[in-house]
């Protein structure tokens, strides 16, 4: 009940006075979290007339994804599961962070072109200019939110997992490829899954091929919904897919089969 909304650290690793500095200087400065809520849900007061704004669309979301407790505020160590400060948790956090980790965000793959190396590179980093990195980044946009669904907010694993339209390509795949594709968290942990999927140097070059193919028409499809250009069909997508994994694999490897085999059982 004594946190501050806008000057204390209760919700990601600033204060959202800090990071939302347009909505703060129009708010209430020192209202607390508790005056926000009104029957559960948060509500807002203005200055001056309230802003709309994609960063409010930004901030509802941030503050959809939080539950509280009608209890005592108190301090936690979120680094610790359980909440607790050690110098042992920490000192292994900072290792973590500062050390130099081996996790592969420069992979460099000689059978997809340097075009999508560099894509899956961005990619990886979440460096991809989407919605919401470009609100991150204080370009005037007029919504986060997905073009394609109008739904979730236009973040890289919304794009490329959790929409819809992701969605359903993938399922198209699964089914291409006749590989039960998890259900990821995370771009990333599709790589991950990639690297530790046992199988022949031929299967996983193909499976690699398939995959940055399919981010790549995801974000060829988004582009094009974007920008209104409707090159792309997206009944066709597949189509585009599977054509240009095998391309790709074809120019530069051995380990392509017959266009007949690659549209039947490509793995
Ligand atoms: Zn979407």
């Amino acid at each position: 009940m004594t946190t501050r909304f806008w000057h204390d650290v209760w919700i990601g690793n600033e204060p959202l006075a800090s990071r939302f500095n347009r909505l703060y200087l129009d708010a209430r400065p020192n209202c607390m979290v508790a005056d926000r809520i009104i029957d559960s849900s948060f509500s807002w007061e203005w200055l001056r007339n309230p802003p709309v704004s994609c960063r409010l669309q930004h901030l509802t979301l941030e503050l959809a994804l939080v539950t509280l407790r009608d209890e005592d505020d108190i301090w936690r160590w979120n680094i610790e599961p359980e909440g607790v400060f050690t110098v042992r948790g920490t000192k292994t956090f900072l290792d973590d962070y500062y050390l130099p980790s081996t996790h592969t965000k420069t992979r460099w793959s000689n059978h997809v072109p340097g075009k999508a190396n560099v894509f899956v590179w961005r990619l990886l980093l979440d460096r991809l200019p989407n919605r919401l990195n470009l609100s991150f980044h204080g370009l005037p946009i007029d919504t986060i939110f997905c073009p394609s669904c109008s739904i979730g907010g236009e973040s890289r694993d919304h794009v490329f997992l959790f929409c819809n339209v992701a969605r359903e390509i993938w399922h198209g795949i699964s089914i291409w490829s006749d590989i039960r594709w998890q259900p990821f968290d995370s771009v990333n942990d599709i790589f991950v899954w990639l690297d530790s999927k046992p199988g022949s140097i031929t299967k996983k070059s193909r499976m690699f091929c398939i995959v940055v193919s399919t981010l790549w028409w995801i974000w060829r499809l988004l582009s094009d919904t974007l920008f209104g250009s409707n090159t792309i069909k997206r009944c066709s997508i597949l189509d585009y897919i599977r054509f240009s994994s095998y391309s790709w694999l074809k120019a530069r490897s051995k380990f392509a089969p017959s266009w007949n085999t690659w549209i039947t059982h490509p793995l």
